[in-house]
């Protein structure tokens, strides 16, 4: 039987928390280590720091278990862990479409001290490529261990509101290594995950890294591409709608990623694709991934427009108005307001002159933290009363499910903005209500 490696997870916000959770459910002994005192703290004490579903449960399992435990001690990570996951954050740089690489270098730096035998530290953040070239080397450079600390880079592509399943059966796994070593320590350390016949592909450590930020290019474009051709319905009266859905037939194309909306955001895919433009013209190839910028331009343009569209319904000027925001997450089962759409488009009609009351079923707390000048209600139809103007902007299930003529009921002007083409237009025009979505037509 293979003795199975200790694990240490550097940094325990969304991706890894989960992981290190996860991975004791799953049977390793695992050390979560974080900076942040507090998070440490909550973890311990069995609280998930953020909304996602299952996880909860998990970490009560996981710590029951005496699996799993969270320090801020380096030195102990040092110690205890024969594979050391990076998960730290790599947001984009103030003043610069750059990742910040600073916790990234900090997180290596403090452990690679602390080396003092063999190791594997695995990148999981996601890094412009050439990053673990050059933390391979500082860890060669500062780790007491020297060469027998290796780097490896094990991508991470797990969604938001499913990353406990992403996490225990992702599509797939990539392995960036450099050694036979390295490979053999990554299939021990996912041997659970393997064994249910997850895909592995075994590549070289920069391929590792572009394979995350081209798959995130790759789903940017999609969302954007469908919302360039809201762009042309809105200039020509059809409806993208539509249009989607008649595209997705098509095997080829397919119908994931091409809903038409408000666009994207969040933590992963706005700052991923700048990021990328950005490290590819460094590369002097910043011409192969031009078309980003183009991809980030219809992606801003989608929030604007969305405001326009509030704007156009409140007769042409929103101040003084009472505008009802249902969601402010980035997206469904999340609490994430990282580049949140549905905040920026509330925070603008807010600085407009509008009273806006927000909704969210999980994101309350951020979203109060971040925008304290914005108005907050403890539902739907609270958030609703008055309104001159709804406007949907996260999917939530929730929001789907709102009966129209119970919303009706409250507003002041039955008049609806569906930022996510996420409800039935029918459904909300017999009940009386002035259905507006980007890209659809005007029904009179
Ligand atoms: P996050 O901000 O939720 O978590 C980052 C954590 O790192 C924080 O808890 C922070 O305190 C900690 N940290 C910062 N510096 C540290 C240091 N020197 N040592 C130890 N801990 C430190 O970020 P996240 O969403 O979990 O993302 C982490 C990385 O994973 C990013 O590169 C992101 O692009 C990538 N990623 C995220 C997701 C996702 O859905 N959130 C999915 C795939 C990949």
């Amino acid at each position: 039987m293979t003795i199975r490696p200790r694990l240490t997870v550097i940094g325990t916000g969304y991706l890894g928390a989960t992981h290190a959770i996860c991975m004791a459910v799953m049977g390793f002994e695992v050390l979560g280590v974080d900076v942040d005192a507090s998070k440490i703290e909550k973890l311990s004490a069995g609280a998930v720091p953020f909304f996602e579903p299952g996880l909860p449960e998990l970490l009560t399992k996981a710590l029951e278990s005496g699996r799993l435990r969270f320090s801020t001690d380096f030195q102990e990570a040092a110690a205890f862990g024969d594979v050391h996951f990076i998960c730290v954050g790599t947001p984009q740089a103030a003043g610069s479409e750059a990742a910040d690489l600073r916790y990234v270098d900090s997180a290596v730096t403090t452990l690679a001290r602390h080396l003092t035998r063999r190791a594997l530290v695995v990148g999981k953040s996601t890094v412009p490529v050439g990053t673990a070239a050059r933390l391979a080397g500082l860890l060669r450079e500062l780790a007491p261990a020297g060469d027998a600390v290796e780097l490896a880079w094990n991508p991470e592509f797990l969604r938001e509101g499913f990353a406990v399943d992403d996490t225990m059966k992702p599509d797939r796994m990539v392995f960036g290594v450099t050694s036979d070593w390295a490979e053999q320590q990554l299939r021990t350390a996912f041997e659970p995950v393997l064994a249910q016949g997850v895909p592995v592909k075994v590549t070289d450590l920069q391929t590792a890294e572009l394979v995350k930020v081209a798959a995130n290019s790759f789903l940017a474009t999609k969302i954007s591409y469908i919302n360039a051709m809201a762009e042309i319905c809105e200039a020509t009266g059809a409806d993208v709608h539509d249009l989607a859905e008649a595209l997705a037939y098509d095997e080829r194309i397919g119908g994931r990623f091409l809903r038409p909306g408000l666009g994207f955001g969040g933590g992963c895919l706005p700052k991923d694709i700048r990021a990328f433009a950005h490290r590819a013209e460094e590369l002097g190839v910043g011409q192969a991934v031009g078309f980003l910028r183009e991809i980030d331009g219809i992606n801003r343009r989608r929030r604007a427009r969305t405001v326009d569209l509030v704007v156009e319904l409140c007769g042409g000027d929103v101040a003084g108005k009472r505008i009802a925001a249902l969601g402010a997450a980035f997206k469904p089962n999340s609490d994430d307001i990282r580049d949140a759409p549905a905040l920026d488009v509330a925070a603008t009609l807010h600085r407009m002159g509008a009273d806006v009351v927000v909704y969210d079923p999980a994101a309350m707390d951020n979203a109060r933290r971040v925008h304290p000048e914005l108005c907050y209600a403890t539902n739907a139809l609270d958030a609703a009363r008055d309104a001159d103007v709804v406007v949907l902007l996260t999917e939530w299930n929730e929001f789907r499910e709102i009966e129209p003529s119970a919303m009706a009921a409250v507003v002041r002007r039955a008049k609806i903005v569906d930022g996510r083409h996420a409800l039935v237009p029918a459904s909300w025009r017999a009940a009386g209500w002035e259905y507006r979505a980007l890209g659809r037509p005007i029904v009179p």
